[in-house]
């Protein structure tokens, strides 16, 4: 089962998913291909598997990516191996752009479709400026493109305002956590349940 969390560049989804996958069981993260620069507190293979343009496109060339797309001129992409590997064992959570998700339900139409909102447009751009990640017209770009995504929002199925990241994290572990007892889910687990009940046993 594939939970898909997108949201504006700056509205915690990254911080959200690391929290959520410390306190809720049998979850994954997805780990994505790019070919952006690593940053110094990134790992191979644990935040991204970081590769060259050349690869990137081999793998599109090849057809090995589930979903794919260039952000601020970098490629990103959720291999179908990781999707395989991960995905039908566990919970797998990706966290990847609105363009991504909508490749997603077009091809995985199962998957629970989240969007992280900030509470307003003045505290993203607020949470960009303090991050100091990115130069000023980096942060206009990525505003832009926010104004732009989140008119997707009626695609997806949950809404997480985070505002309070405990508050948002309880939530996110809510949707994970109802979704695994829906009855689609259940239904191999119940069936030596009900095989207990049935009289002519
Ligand atoms: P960052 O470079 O800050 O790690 O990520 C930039 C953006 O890329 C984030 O919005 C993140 O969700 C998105 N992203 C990361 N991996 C993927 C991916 O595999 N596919 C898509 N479509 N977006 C991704």
């Amino acid at each position: 089962m594939l939970f898909v969390i997108t949201g504006p560049s700056g509205c915690g989804k990254t911080t959200l998913v690391r929290q959520v996958m410390e306190n809720v069981k049998n979850v994954q993260f997805s780990v994505s291909h790019t070919t952006r620069k690593k940053r110094n507190s990134e790992k191979e293979g644990r935040d991204y598997y970081f590769v060259a343009k050349s690869e990137f496109e081999q793998m599109i060339k090849e057809e090995k990516l589930a979903e794919w797309t260039v952000i601020h001129g970098n490629h990103y992409g959720t291999s179908k191996r990781e999707i395989e590997k991960k995905g039908t064992r566990c919970y797998l959570l990706l966290d990847i752009n609105v363009q991504g998700a909508e490749q997603i339900k077009s091809k995985l139409k199962r998957s629970v479709f989240i969007f992280i909102l900030p509470p307003l447009f003045e505290e993203l751009k607020a949470r960009l400026e303090e991050r100091g990640q990115e130069s000023p017209d980096s942060i206009k770009e990525r505003l832009e493109v926010a104004r732009k995504d989140i008119r997707f929002y009626p695609d997806f199925d949950y809404i997480i305002i985070n505002a309070k990241l405990k508050k948002a994290s309880k939530e996110l572990e809510a949707i994970i956590l109802s979704t695994r007892c829906r009855l689609d889910i259940k239904k191999k687990e119940i069936v030596p349940i009900l095989r207990s009940f049935s009289e002519d046993r």
